[in-house]
């Protein structure tokens, strides 16, 4: 599905943008690894026959970012596939605690990180005369207002696919096409990169009934994610721009 096709994935030294790397790689996409470690990802792929380069970077500084970009370019010769994937949870905390600090880390890894991954890998889709940016968002901050504290993910994630709607009209003269993906639950280890302090203080403790009606009771893997990345980075989706698409089961439409 993706013969040909060289794909800048951040965040894909674990969890979605692992498995999605992983996935588009399956369909024979070029993949440059922008992560502050690899992890297991390029190995993986070259031992299923693929092609990949693991480019070291912190998506929140600029030269970093861009030095990513252009030595993806340089190894694979063009860029036609970005996933702004790379993200953290930060400090979930009332907002009199939330220190000016933690608003400054989770917006600039995830909300800046996204605008940087875009901004210096843009000028190399144009160059291709098409492509497809996938901006990896959250059901918080979209659908889901009910996890306490997480007010700093939640502005990052709503601004993202901020982000994503306005450059799908800035971009489809030049036929790339934008989009967010917005996952609910995904096992992945993300909790390593959450921080929750005195949430229990909101008083925010929702009740549902029991037994969940989404799909998995909303529970997903980094494979549900990455299945739905493949779709919107192929030909597919040719007509898809600027949409949400959630992958967490239905379960948001609860909460
Ligand atoms: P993860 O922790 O498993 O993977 C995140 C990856 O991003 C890690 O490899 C980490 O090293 C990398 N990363 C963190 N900070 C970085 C930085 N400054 N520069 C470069 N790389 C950095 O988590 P995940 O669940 O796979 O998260 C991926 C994305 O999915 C995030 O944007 C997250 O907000 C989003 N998301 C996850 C869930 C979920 O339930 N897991 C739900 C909704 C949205």
């Amino acid at each position: 599905m993706l013969d040909g096709k060289v794909a800048l994935i951040t965040g894909a030294g674990s969890g979605i943008g692992r498995a999605t790397a992983l996935r588009m790689a399956r369909e024979k996409a070029k993949v440059g690894i922008a992560d502050l470690e690899e992890g297991d990802t390029r190995k993986k792929i070259e031992e299923a026959g693929g092609e990949a380069i693991f480019v070291p970077c912190d998506v929140s500084k600029p030269e970093q970012v861009k030095a990513a970009v252009e030595k993806t370019v340089a190894r694979f010769g063009g860029l036609d596939i970005v996933v702004a994937n790379a993200g953290i949870n930060g400090v979930w905390a009332p907002i009199d605690e939330l220190e000016p600090a933690d608003w400054d880390k989770t917006l600039s890894i995830n909300l800046k990180g996204t605008y940087l991954t875009l901004h210096f890998a843009v000028p190399h889709l144009k160059k291709r005369g098409s492509g497809s940016i996938i901006v990896m968002s959250s059901v918080n901050g979209n659908r889901t207002f009910s996890n306490a504290g997480a007010t700093a993910y939640s502005a990052s994630k709503a601004g993202q696919v901020a982000i994503v709607k306005m450059l799908t009209l800035e971009l489809g003269r030049h036929n790339i096409r934008v989009n967010a993906v917005c996952p609910g639950a995904i096992h992945t280890h993300i909790e390593d990169s959450t921080h929750k302090h005195d949430t229990d203080k909101i008083g925010l403790d929702l009740i549902f009934p029991k037994g969940s009606p989404a799909i998995k009771g909303g529970e997903g893997e980094p494979d549900d994610v990455a299945d739905v990345c493949l779709f919107l980075a192929s030909d597919l989706s040719r007509h898809v721009s600027g949409v949400e698409v959630y992958v967490d089961g239905g379960q948001s439409l609860m909460r």
